[in-house]
């Protein structure tokens, strides 16, 4: 077996496993050790018995009392017993498991761990595990890896897998630069595998984590340095040097541009009237107002006679700046043509639009991200602007060049980071940051609250609407799901319908509508023809409805917290007072206390190192919050230090052999070009 044998030559993985390991990415035994657990347990301190509560999973000492009973239940053998601390007695019940009637026999007491439930009465603990006392310590202090399954697959069957994978003996050769290793003291790549996959500590894991947070932060920065330098060369052939008309655009808005967005006006003006390619990252907080600088860049594009192309993450999205565009051309009077390119429009309709881009008329077009890889043919495609898209892949850009169109490219993002981590994460790109949000702004009003009071919370609603305003509501859901408590939008929907007089209307909105729905619902909310949306997160990027005052989210507590202030930026976009109501659906303090980092905090960069500060260990690998940037182990927010550091080294490494050929940096220039590859973001080395 080598790190690069299939799957299946692990011990106990046959073809039916293997295919199960393949929907998770996993073709090789390097990807297993490199499939990282998402979560880690740990087993709780044995408890007294009649400490327990019904519903929780617990540990506790004991010895049996009687003797085990099987029987025969619906086919299956079921075993019970009563195990006893002395004092109060718990039935066990094991299913399908009649050897468990001799693991109880013992005269000793045993550990048992499991769910306590109430049957008729009864404390019962179902199919619980039974530990030696000694056994159950050692077990105590280690760290059990959760991993992130697919249905048919176990977690106890990758664990194993794991397990005999590492206990043979292969593991990837070192990647990092000996100094490097030195400096920062890292677990060698054995340590650090066998530690990330079975911590027998906290400090275990965490100096694991940190060696792969180094090396992951380390593959990505060399591998978009690389890319930099490559793209630095590409010459400017979409040259606009005329800006008079946008600045009568500009002072035709009706608003004053915010200092942010001057600034980054002039850096793009700066740069498409230059010698080289723009390649430049919009970045600002949700509502600083990203949108209008594209229109405008877009207008000097088309008076120049070249053609642009703005692309969003969603139809919905798409389909909205399509319209705000039109507005935008029709109300300054400009004779320029939008045009919409996406998958749920009509084939005639997109084939003949694609048909207009190959005239040589300058349209600016609108569409989803698929637009470009699509292949649509531009006649004189001069600005590609992405919105909302984190990076942009080097991909897309690739096969833009590969059909020789070097356009400009303005890259929007809302990720809420610091500019000196910006500077360092989109090392490939310059950077404006929009820092302030336009004068005429409230901030936001936040609360939160139980679902007790979500009466009080539609009043609020209802008086809002009667002056004039709108509401969003978010439900986790989509529809009544078994087994899980919350709130559902078709469910809620009909709730509210029933609630409010019939003269308010309300829409709902969810991913599982077909896109013209979609677009429906979406368009009469714009439009104030319904007053409230209630709506699952597909409304959580971009959308823009200034009239919209009250951000209402359901079960906040099962949303991240950089998601919750993404959500909550679809509200105060206008000049009114605007309302955000989290209702904590789950009672729990924790998540009360969570919740109110949003509540306190305007700042996303501060939400999201917060709200890491609030977890526990084994929760690094859950729902990491990086806005797009994903890492697979790294966390920006988290490592800042380490990011910082890696940026430094990558910057040396490739100053002293820019093409990574010495013997030194073999195995760094193939795991770069292995990690960039698996980004969508080839390093080209
Ligand atoms: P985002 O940066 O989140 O994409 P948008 O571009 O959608 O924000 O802008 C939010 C709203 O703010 C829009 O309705 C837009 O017209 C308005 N807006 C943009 N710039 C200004 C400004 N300088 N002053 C007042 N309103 C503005
Ligand atoms: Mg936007």
């Amino acid at each position: 077996m080598q790190l690069s044998s299939p799957i299946h030559e692990v011990k106990g993985i046959g073809p039916k496993t293997e295919l199960l390991y393949h929907k998770l990415g996993i073709y090789t035994v390097s990807d297993l050790l490199m499939y990282f657990p998402q979560r880690y347990i740990q087993y709780p301190e044995p408890v007294e018995m009649g400490l327990f509560q019904v519903g929780h999973i617990v540990a506790f000492r004991g010895h049996l009392v009687g003797r085990p009973s099987i029987y025969t239940g619906g086919r299956m053998p079921v075993v019970t017993c009563n195990i006893s601390d002395g004092n109060i007695k718990i039935q066990m019940t094991w299913f399908r498991m009649p050897f468990m009637a001799k693991a109880v026999k013992v005269p000793y007491d045993q550990v048992f761990y499991g769910k306590i439930i109430s049957k008729n009465g009864r404390f019962v603990m179902e199919q619980p595990r039974v530990f030696r006392i000694e056994q159950y310590e050692e077990l105590r202090h280690a760290l059990q890896p959760v991993y992130h399954l697919t249905q048919g697959l176990k977690n106890a069957t990758v664990t194993k897998a794991v397990r005999s994978v590492l206990e043979s003996g292969i593991w990837p050769k070192e990647a990092l630069p000996e100094k490097a290793r030195r400096k920062y003291s890292f677990p060698s790549q054995k340590d650090a595998l066998s530690w990330i996959h079975f911590p027998s500590s906290t400090e275990e894991l965490e100096l694991a984590r940190k060696k792969f947070s180094y090396e992951e932060f380390l593959l990505f920065l060399v591998g978009v340095r690389f890319q930099k330098m490559q793209l630095a060369k590409v010459p400017n052939s979409a040259k606009v040097s005329d800006f008079a008309l946008q600045e009568k655009l500009v002072g035709e808005l009706g608003f004053e541009l915010t200092k942010g967005q001057r600034g980054a006006l002039e850096d793009i003006r700066r740069d498409v009237s230059g010698s080289g390619c723009m390649q430049r990252l919009l970045q600002g907080d949700v509502g600083s107002g990203k949108t209008i600088i594209a229109f405008l860049s877009m207008a000097s594009f088309a008076q120049a006679g070249y053609q642009s192309a703005l692309m969003a993450p969603t139809e919905v999205l798409a389909q909205q700046h399509y319209e705000s565009l039109c507005q935008f051309l029709d109300s300054h009077g400009l004779p320029f043509k939008a045009l919409l390119l996406t998958g749920s429009m009509g084939q005639k309709e997109k084939k003949r639009n694609r048909e207009l881009l190959k005239t040589d008329m300058p349209y600016l077009v609108v569409g989803t991200h698929a637009l470009i890889q699509e292949g649509v043919e531009f006649s004189n495609l001069g600005l590609v602007v992405t919105d909302e898209q984190h990076r942009f892949g080097v991909r897309q850009r690739d096969s833009l060049s590969r059909k020789g169109i070097h356009p400009h490219i303005l890259v929007m993002s809302a990720t809420p980071i610091p500019r000196t981590l910006s500077l360092i994460l989109y090392g490939d790109l310059d950077v404006s940051v929009m820092g302030d949000v336009p004068k005429s702004r409230l901030p936001i009003k936040n609360a939160v609250i139980s679902p007790q009071m979500r009466t009080a919370a539609w009043k609020k609603i209802y008086k809002e609407i009667e002056a004039g305003h709108q509401a969003y509501v978010i439900c986790p859901l989509v529809e009544e799901s078994e087994g899980v408590d919350a709130e559902d939008a078709e469910g809620y929907y009909q709730k509210m319908r029933a609630a409010f007089p019939s003269n308010i209307r309300i829409g709902l909105l969810h991913g599982r509508m077909k896109p013209e729905e979609k677009n429906a619902a979406m368009e009469a909310f714009s439009k104030n023809e319904t007053q409230v949306l209630v709506a699952t997160t597909v409304i959580e990027v971009g959308i823009n409805v200034p009239n919209a005052t009250v951000m209402m989210i359901e079960n906040a507590e099962r949303f991240g917290l950089a998601q919750l202030h993404q959500i909550r930026g679809r509200v105060g976009r206008g000049a009114s007072q605007s309302y955000c109501i989290l209702v904590n659906g789950s009672g729990s303090e924790d998540a009360e206390k969570r919740l109110e980092i949003v509540r306190d905090s305007r700042d996303g960069f501060e939400i999201a190192q917060q709200d890491l500060k609030l977890r526990g260990p084994g929760e690094y690998f859950g729902d990491r919050q990086s806005g797009g940037l994903d890492f697979k182990v790294a966390d920006i927010y988290q490592d800042e230090e380490l990011l910082q550091e890696a940026s430094k080294d990558a910057v040396r490494i490739l100053k002293d052999d820019p093409r990574l050929e010495k013997e030194s940096h073999a195995e760094i220039k193939k795991r770069v070009q292995e990690y960039m590859k698996q980004r969508g973001e080839i390093a080209g080395l």
